[in-house]
């Protein structure tokens, strides 16, 4: 059985990864220090006896007993609220973090798997977005604390990869969503969402013309599943090509949820929103045979259950 460690495995991605590898047959332990992470998200999880869980912030080196096949390379914040009120804790995951997973991977003879962003593409002027495109990144922004921290470690990733022997991949995530999101997180689903349901007004950043493209997480973790099973070193975009602008995104969602909330036009919360940003997934249709499965109105339904029922519950 094979055993894998997934840093960050509490977060939103890591923890439905967690589930992923779990039912597959894997053992898994999750490293996570809860800083973006939450308890609440692996807890189904605890009492199973191929998952355990260890409190550790992967920015310290990190000793595991035993055998580990796996290192899935997960813990970063993720939202442009956390790169603000987190701004070195984003950039040492990046940097130091990176390097103590990498180093556990060389140290037990594992594979690796680093998951990267679209942020590396910044506001990209190439469009939509390939995997040879070098980007186009403000590093002293305010975003740049997640973007940079993101670039170096691709570069890290390639440089252990190329002089080290690590056994590597990458891949870049764009923007996904789903259940377990945290309800105040920054990102638009959840702003939008919460919104919507608690009938407040809806914030549309700037004109609302700017694009996203939305990946549903189940979709996501097939695709980092199967770029896990290849020897596919460079990066692979996995997101969902579907593109839309985000106050058409606000009317679905208002749609969908049957609020009657306003929509409001607000202040960036950043400056350097990228205006657009749609992955070209050539690349992972050929090399892996992936593509995005579940519709948006269906993702989103999903999505918005889970978030009824934590409102009323009270949850974050
Ligand atoms: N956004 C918005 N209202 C919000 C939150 C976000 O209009 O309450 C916009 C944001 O300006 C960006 C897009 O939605 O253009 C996606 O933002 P998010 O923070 O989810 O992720 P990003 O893709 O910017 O990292």
């Amino acid at each position: 059985m094979a055993r894998v460690v997934i840093t960050g495995g509490a977060g939103f991605i890591g923890s439905h990864l967690a589930e992923r590898l779990v039912q597959e047959g894997w053992q898994v332990v999750v490293l996570d220090n809860l800083l973006t992470g939450r308890r609440e998200n692996i807890q189904h999880l605890l009492d199973n006896p191929d998952f355990e869980f260890l409190h550790h912030d992967i920015r310290q080196p990190v000793r595991i007993e035993g055998e580990v096949d796996y290192v899935f390379h997960l813990a970063s914040t993720a939202s442009p609220v956390d790169f603000v009120n987190h701004p070195f804790e984003t950039l040492t995951v990046g940097s130091y973090g990176t390097e103590c997973a990498l180093n556990l991977a060389l140290e037990k003879g594992a594979k690796f798997l680093f998951s990267s962003t679209s942020e590396v593409y910044g506001d990209p002027l190439v469009h939509p977005q390939i995997e040879d495109y070098w980007g186009n990144v403000n590093p002293i922004g305010v975003r740049g604390v997640y973007d940079e921290a993101k670039r170096y470690a691709e570069s890290l990733v390639m440089a252990y990869h190329r002089y080290k022997g690590a056994d590597t991949r990458i891949v870049r995530i764009f923007n996904t969503y789903g259940e377990r999101m945290r309800l105040n997180d920054g990102r638009v689903v959840p702003n939008f969402v919460s919104q919507a349901l608690k009938g407040e007004p809806i914030t549309v950043y700037g004109d609302g013309s700017q694009t996203r493209s939305f990946c549903y997480v189940a979709d996501l973790v097939e695709g980092i599943y199967r770029l896990s099973q290849t020897d596919y070193h460079l990066p692979v975009n996995i997101g969902n090509p579907i593109e839309h602008t985000i106050l058409e995104f606000a009317q679905l969602i208002r749609d969908l949820t049957g609020s009657r909330s306003e929509i409001v036009f607000c202040e960036f919360f950043t400056p350097d929103d990228p205006k657009q940003r749609c992955p070209d997934i050539t690349r992972a249709q050929e090399l892996l045979g992936w593509e995005p499965k579940v519709s948006l109105e269906e993702g989103l339904r999903r999505t918005i259950a889970d978030f009824q029922a934590r409102l009323v519950g009270g949850g974050v």
